[in-house]
């Protein structure tokens, strides 16, 4: 670690977009916990955009830096349900999510999916409705100027602000929901961050501080740049491309972030109590399919092959029985089809 970057105050980032949030990111993995350890900190969390498949990588490679990994998204909300498509009115919103345990894991998931099979409108969508189903064992921050409590502070709407923050508190619980504070150095964040704190003091709700990091040092802006040029379609040198307007979005060092909101310390502070509240494990190695016995003697390896063509719907972990009088295999099938009803 070196000695300009060591400190003893806690914090940890919460919202970051690794290689995986695809051509929006430039985190390499790697990279990432070689420079989460040179800042001194002790865990990072994966936030990427919409979808979780770096996310084993992310784990394993935190693991054995020795860093604590924690697993989260940052999701896309629509703004009315999840099938809502109408061009020009159904958007989303951004919002953080973080796994506590097990079963914010697996609710995690089940959003994220069914943001994809059901809710895909240009971005892989959930809605307020899976939220309420699957909010158990998450911590959910307010994200960035695309989440929904900025997006009404930059329209005007302080109430319908403070609506949106009491509605999320009161669904995941005061101890599981953050307003989350930015600083990019932009006009927006100079015209939000102060009504942000001034909603966290109103309501009571706790702030975070994050960095919404695409990129892992200042120098690396340039790379995202042109990533985000081959994401949509321009070129370094087209003047009306998209960009980041500042090189502000990459991973900064405990004492830039406590500088940054040196106003508000405690939504550092908190970056460490929710770190600590965060403590879902993979669990690589063990056999998770169900267990097949067959009591039919020889039928054994051709009921097992009628099993994993009927395998959809079984449970993980489930035992199933299957007796085969004789060598019917249409009544195989009857009985399993049966069983896997029952056991549905
Ligand atoms: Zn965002
Ligand atoms: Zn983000």
């Amino acid at each position: 670690m070196s000695e300009a970057l060591a400190n003893t105050r806690p914090f940890v980032h919460l919202h970051i977009h690794t290689e995986y949030s695809l051509l929006d990111g430039a985190c390499r993995i790697d990279q990432l916990m070689d420079r989460v350890k040179e800042c001194g900190q002790t865990a990072i969390a994966c936030t990427d955009h919409g979808v979780m498949y770096g996310c084993v990588q992310f784990y394993k490679a935190a693991k054995k830096a020795g860093i604590k990994p924690i697993i989260g998204c940052e999701v896309y909300v629509a703004t009315r349900t999840r099938f809502d498509k109408v061009n020009k009115i159904d958007g989303n919103n951004h919002l953080i999510l973080l796994c506590k345990n097990e079963t914010g894991y697996k609710n995690l998931i089940k959003m994220v999916s069914a943001g994809f099979t059901e809710g895909f409108y240009s971005k892989p969508r959930i809605d307020k409705q899976l939220l309420e189903k699957y909010h158990d064992g998450l911590i959910c921050l307010s994200a960035c100027l695309a989440g929904e409590i900025p997006k009404a502070l930059l329209a005007g709407d302080y109430d319908r602000a403070r609506q949106t923050a009491l509605w999320y508190r009161d669904l995941f619980g005061a101890e599981n929901y953050y307003i989350e504070l930015q600083d990019h150095g932009l006009e927006e964040d100079q015209a939000v961050l102060p009504q942000l704190i001034r909603l966290a003091r109103e309501t009571g709700i706790p702030m975070v501080a994050t960095n919404d990091a695409h990129y892992i040092t200042k120098e690396d802006a340039k790379m995202q740049s042109i990533l985000l040029c081959i994401q949509t379609g321009k070129t370094i040198n087209d003047v009306d491309r998209m960009e980041f307007q500042t090189d502000e979005f990459y991973l900064k060092s405990t004492d830039e972030m406590y500088d940054l909101f040196s106003m508000v310390p405690e939504a550092c502070e908190n970056t460490n109590k929710i770190a600590e509240q965060c403590n879902f494990e993979f669990t690589f190695g063990e056999t998770k399919l169900p267990y097949f016995k067959a009591t039919c003697g020889e039928k054994s390896a051709q009921l097992t092959r009628l099993m994993a063509v009927m395998g959809l719907g079984i449970k993980q972990g489930q035992t199933v029985t299957v007796t085969i009088d004789g060598s019917d295999e249409d009544k195989a099938f009857e009985e399993l089809q049966t069983q896997f009803r029952e056991n549905a």
